[in-house]
């Protein structure tokens, strides 16, 4: 499994330790073939060697981009020593075997970290180099490929050892190396590119003022390009704002989906009550106040534990060491929170995928702003809802009055409906969600799905009845038909909370009395699509 090195070629950008290794090899008879730069360097130290334009019969040209593309150099090092065909083919073209690969690239990654022209990165795309280094590794059974100046050494005691050979196992440890070299190469390439790739979008955002914040890997679907762009002159505290302290980049969902889990925590007042908000595909599947976090997050989670995994979790007040030890858990691919203690960040470190967001402080829920959506030639733009339940005159509709509990409940439903699309149904019980319906085209297929969640919730904990039982229940517009109030009331709700305003009101009240639900009227809708 030794394979002899007779002739190696040396093509490197960064020239450490280059003569000291090239002379060893020399020095063992190894014959050298070497690009321009390396060949003067190699000649000047008085080292025998040959230019690789020697052999292909060409000049290096076009600035260097063409030096070592050539059949005399691949078939060299891509033959397979012991086929026959092989073989003839480099007798009948009077190519030489090469047998050890010496690369180094030029130094793309260097050259953009600093400020540089868009040309001089380019330029710094080495295609030879990678091209070699795949030749080579790919051949790995005949041919070494160093593509480290800090292998040198190992090489050369190795050769010593091996009486001028290397061993096979040393060779495809090589090529493993070679090919995640090219491969991190490559990717360095693609992502400076991704920052220079004019989105669809791009004009617009620009015509606002607002900038690119970071080039997405792809946008909902691996197929569509995407890029974060920040809102100029930023003051609201949140995602464009946060801070990551650790985990993967996030993505295009992570970002649209952290967005609405901290926009929806935001609603609730850390003065008053610790929340906690879980977001899967936008839509919160449990959201709960609680005395301390990690009550709050137990809470929330019990909502809808299925649906919780690999979600997003919003907190609204500084995350502390014994809510990050139940959050890391669970698989979960974002915490965001206005801080965190420094207990809490190091239980968070325990997962190193897991990012970690802090933003300085809660959004206002009551500022002003808006929000854009495109659609086929325009854009359309809107204020946000900063329409908050604490505000809005609740008008009792039925002949009963919500209990104190009740209210506090109801606005406490109508603050989550807030964040789940349309259409919305939310049941809530002591200040947790316990069953959500969300996104269905039917506002009765919202409570059904609502309501069988709470059904599902209370066979997880071996309850009798349905979580929904005593709860409340939040519509985020009003139930055009009597239909979605009766199946509200049949899965235990006692209080409802919704806009009104509906052709059929007086028939959905008389459904609420006659169920004895105590309704309120909240006169503004939260439609969320
Ligand atoms: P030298 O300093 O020897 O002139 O150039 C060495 C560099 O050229 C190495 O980084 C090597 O990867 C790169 N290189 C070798 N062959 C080619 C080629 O055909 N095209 C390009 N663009 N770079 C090459």
């Amino acid at each position: 499994d030794q394979a002899r090195v007779a002739r190696a070629l040396l093509s490197v950008s960064d020239k450490t330790g280059l003569v000291d290794f090239a002379r060893a090899l020399s020095e063992r008879g190894v014959a050298l073939v070497s690009t321009g730069g390396t060949h003067r360097a190699l000649s000047e130290a008085g080292l025998p060697v040959t230019e690789v334009a020697e052999i292909t019969g060409f000049p290096e040209m076009m600035d260097g981009r063409v030096k070592t593309l050539h059949p005399a150099v691949h078939g060299g090092l891509l033959a397979v020593r012991d086929d026959p065909e092989h073989q003839a083919a480099l007798a009948a073209h009077g190519i030489g075997a090469i047998d050890l690969l010496v690369v180094n690239l030029y130094p793309f990654e260097a050259t953009i970290a600093k400020p540089c022209a868009y040309d001089d990165a380019v330029e710094n795309i080495d295609v030879g180099g990678p091209a070699m280094i795949r030749a080579a590794a790919k051949n790995h059974a005949d041919v070494a490929v160093v593509v480290d100046v800090a292998d040198y050494g190992a090489i050369l005691s190795e050769l010593e050892a091996g009486n001028g050979t290397l061993g096979a196992a040393t060779r495809r440890r090589l090529a493993q190396k070679a090919f995640a070299r090219t491969a991190s190469y490559d990717s360095a390439i693609a992502s400076w590119l991704a920052d220079h790739v004019e989105m669809e979008a791009a004009p617009a955002f620009r015509a606002f003022g607002g900038t690119l914040a970071q080039s997405l890997r792809y946008g909902e679907n691996p197929h569509q390009s995407a890029a974060f762009y920040r809102t100029p002159g930023l003051v609201r505290p949140g995602v464009a704002s946060a801070r990551q302290l650790q985990g993967k980049e996030l993505s295009f969902n992570n970002l649209n989906d952290t967005d609405a889990a901290y926009e929806c925590v935001a609603e609730f007042d850390p003065a008053r009550a610790a929340a906690v908000a879980i977001i899967k595909h936008a839509n919160p599947c449990g959201v709960a106040e609680g005395d301390t976090l990690a009550e709050a997050y137990e809470r929330a989670l019990a909502c809808d534990p299925t649906s919780a995994f690999g979600g997003i979790v919003a907190l609204n007040r500084t995350l502390d060491a014994e809510s990050a030890a139940r959050i890391v858990e669970i698989f979960t691919e974002v915490i965001i929170a206005p801080d965190a203690t420094e207990e809490a960040i190091a239980l968070v470190a325990t997962k190193k995928n897991l990012r970690l967001l802090l933003t300085g402080g809660l959004p206002d829920p009551r500022a002003k702003g808006f929000s854009m959506r495109n659609l086929a030639g325009g854009i359309l733009v809107q204020g946000r809802d900063a329409a908050v339940v604490d505000d809005m005159t609740l008008k009792v509709v039925t002949k009963r009055e919500p209990t104190a509990q009740e209210y506090a409940d109801l606005r406490f439903a109508y603050r989550v409906a807030k964040h789940v699309k349309s259409n919305a149904i939310v049941y809530a019980r002591n200040g947790a969600t316990v069953g959500i319906g969300a996104g269905q085209m039917s506002r009765v297929d919202s409570s059904r799905i609502a309501a069988w969640k709470a059904a599902e919730g209370a066979k997880r904990i071996g309850a009798a009845e349905s979580l929904a039982k005593g709860s409340v229940v939040a519509s985020d517009a009003f139930f055009p038909f009597a239909d979605g109030l009766i199946a509200a009331a049949e899965a235990g709700a006692t209080a409802v909370i919704q806009p009104g305003g509906s052709m059929r009101d007086a028939d959905v009240i008389k459904a609420a009395d006659e169920a004895g639900l105590a309704m309120v009227f909240t006169g503004h809708r939260h439609f969320r699509h």
